[in-house]
């Protein structure tokens, strides 16, 4: 059974195992960025009394959550990963039309999220503790691996499935009850997924989903003192908040912010492959990814031949409706992003950086109800200006011409951030020198850098994380917390 009786979709919150309408009764609309013409859905507009009945049912079914088997928790999520696999062509039509990339990008996103699921039910299944020898010859010294509590998870719309799935999965797979807060610009997807899990028979308050305004919700949705810790990805501005909210009411708290992400193309690349992949990493999702490439650090020696060739590439994307099945580049998620991704190569472009291709809004042609900017290519971007340093989230790359890979190396540590970077090159000396040099979270040798496999950690190094790791096995670092034993049952 899904949440909603009519066409356009009006699903409310999730509290304590029902779909509330805001108490208020408000609700607030979302559009297709592609078409805003197209209304996808209406959304709860919920306020403080709204959470805190969400915090409320989360307290309540913590302990009854907490006390049921690893196991039975795990059989739940591999019921929802089928159920939800069983939905995924209307989830990635949803999608597409809420966040506005393409379906094929969509729909390997929701099948992302089904594999989220079947790994953390797997997980469940898995050893959560270690055994130690002791000092003593009858003690009996181990560690177990314990819930957190009322764990509260903000989410950015990006990746509207993928990373709600990736954070209130492994919670509550180890056992956490959540309250979730997706971003208002695409909260759907995260009611599909909360969905998938109700209908496996996720028992009510386990799993609560808020929807509304950061700033109506209020602090308390970072400080309430019922939930102990915060899981947050979104923006540099608002992680800072963030973690000076959690860290002053003693939570634990994870962040994982922006990027300026490097693909370094040596002269000894494969170009046909590192054209593909270093446009692939810039544009695909209209470069509004975490590991999107935004610079090109190119050696000299081929810089001008591998930035003509980009250009012509860039050129040629086909800007659309990502529902349509001939569009590569998606729109911008709203208004406002496409005049900040404009305004921003306007900018550059009049303090003399040479823009080679794209930058523009496009408003004829199909384009005139959505938030569309053409993928836009600058060449000799010098490192510390503000396109080489600002994450502009959206389809623009710059080149930076180099003298070879320590060169190389230096431009792309000299940023605040450290999420992804990718190097080309069949030398595999500098290969491994790039390895050990680089300062990145996720390290690609011939491929693009965005992409992720659910299976491993997931974080950025500087200004782009916390120090901490999501998804694979790092995520149960974050969501337990550890208890150590020291059991004698025959003391001397
Ligand atoms: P955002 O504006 O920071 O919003 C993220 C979430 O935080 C939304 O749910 C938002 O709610 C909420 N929020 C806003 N202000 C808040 C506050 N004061 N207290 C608590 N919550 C608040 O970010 P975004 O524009 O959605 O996402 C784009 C950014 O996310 C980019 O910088 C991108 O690099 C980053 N990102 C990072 C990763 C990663 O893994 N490192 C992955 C994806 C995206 P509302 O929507 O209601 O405002």
């Amino acid at each position: 059974m899904t949440a909603t009786t009519t066409d356009i979709p009006n699903p409310g919150n999730l509290i304590g195992g029902q779909w509330v309408p805001a108490r208020s009764g408000e609700t607030f609309e979302n559009r297709n960025p592609a078409d805003t013409d197209d209304l996808v859905a209406l959304h709860a507009a919920s306020d403080a009394s709204d959470l805190d009945a969400a915090f409320a049912a989360a307290s309540e079914a913590f302990p009854g959550w907490r006390a049921t088997p690893g196991i039975a928790r795990g059989n739940i999520l591999y019921k929802a990963a089928e159920i939800l696999a069983s939905r995924v062509e209307h989830i990635a039509r949803e999608l597409t039309r809420e966040e506005g990339k393409t379906l094929k990008e969509a729909t390997g996103e929701t099948m992302r999220a089904v594999a989220i699921l079947r790994y953390y039910a797997g997980e469940t299944a898995q050893p959560h503790g270690e055994m130690y020898p002791s000092a003593s010859a009858t003690t009996m010294l181990y560690t177990l691996r314990e819930p957190l509590g009322v764990v509260t998870i903000i989410t950015p719309w990006n990746f509207p499935i993928a990373i709600p799935a990736w954070k209130l999965v492994p919670a509550i797979a180890f056992g956490n009850a959540v309250v979730i807060k997706p971003a208002s610009d695409a909260p759907l997807c995260t009611i599909r997924l909360a969905e998938a899990l109700v209908d496996a028979g996720l028992p009510a308050g386990v799993l609560n989903v808020v929807t509304g305004s950061a700033r109506a919700l209020g602090d308390g949705l970072v400080t309430d003192e019922r939930s102990v810790a915060v899981s947050f990805t979104g923006s540099d501005a608002t992680g800072k908040i963030i973690r000076e909210q959690a860290t002053a009411h003693g939570k634990k708290v994870q962040l994982e912010l922006g990027g300026k992400n490097p693909a370094i193309v040596l002269a000894d690349a494969d170009m046909d492959h590192a054209l593909t992949q270093v446009i692939n990493g810039a544009m695909m999702s209209t470069g509004q990814k975490c590991t999107a490439t935004s610079r090109a650090i190119v050696d000299r020696a081929i810089a001008s031949e591998f930035t003509q060739r980009l250009a012509d590439k860039i050129g040629g994307l086909k800007v659309g409706n990502g529902l349509d099945g001939d569009t590569q580049i998606g729109p911008l998620i709203n208004a406002a992003a496409a005049e900040s991704v404009a305004d921003e190569v306007a900018k550059a472009k009049s303090t003399g950086t040479n823009l080679l291709v794209g930058g523009e809004r496009m408003a004829s042609n199909g384009h005139s109800r959505g938030h569309f900017v053409a993928p836009a290519l600058f060449d000799g971007v010098t490192p510390d200006s503000r396109l080489g340093q600002h994450e502009l989230f959206g389809p623009v790359l710059g080149v930076i011409p180099v003298d070879g890979l320590d060169e190389a190396v230096a431009v792309a540590n000299g940023v605040r951030y450290g999420l992804s970077a990718s190097l080309f090159t069949r030398d595999l000396t500098r290969a491994m020198t790039f390895v050990r040099e680089i300062q990145a979270g996720i390290v690609h040798v011939n491929s693009e850098t965005a992409g992720a496999e659910p299976q491993v950690p997931f974080g950025g190094y500087k200004g782009s994380s916390s120090y901490s790791r999501e998804q694979g096995k790092a995520a149960r670092d974050f969501f337990t917390q550890v208890k150590t034993v020291y059991l004698d049952p025959s003391p001397a």
